[in-house]
């Protein structure tokens, strides 16, 4: 088994950091518990196409080869990165199920 270095351990945790920073403040957004003003509510109406995009770049990049298995992940598809978003996308307590039932009964 390899092990990294701890350079790349140290980088490796910065990475992650960096990325949860950015994650987390989109959900402040979300959470913030005064008014939105205008530009929160710009920055919203832009964040949300920005998340669909970083969901469909996974699914994208995680998509079935002829072979029945993942492009990335060699893995038996749906790789397990699919299985997480569909686990998460499907999950009735979300606004992605809920979305999809108001849009279809409206129409
Ligand atoms: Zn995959």
């Amino acid at each position: 088994m390899n092990t990294i270095s701890p350079a790349v351990a140290d980088a490796f945790h910065l990475l992650r950091i960096d990325l949860y920073d950015h994650l987390d403040e989109a959900e402040y957004l979300a959470e913030k518990s005064q008014e939105w003003s205008e530009q929160d509510r710009e920055t919203a109406r832009a964040l949300i196409p920005d998340l669909v995009v970083v969901i469909r770049g996974l699914l994208l990049e995680h998509g079935a080869h002829p072979s029945g298995v993942c492009r990335i992940c060699a893995s038996a598809w749906p790789c397990p990165v699919v299985t997480t978003i569909h686990e998460l996308v499907k999950d009735p307590d979300r606004q992605f199920v809920t979305l999809v039932e108001r849009t279809h009964s409206d129409g």
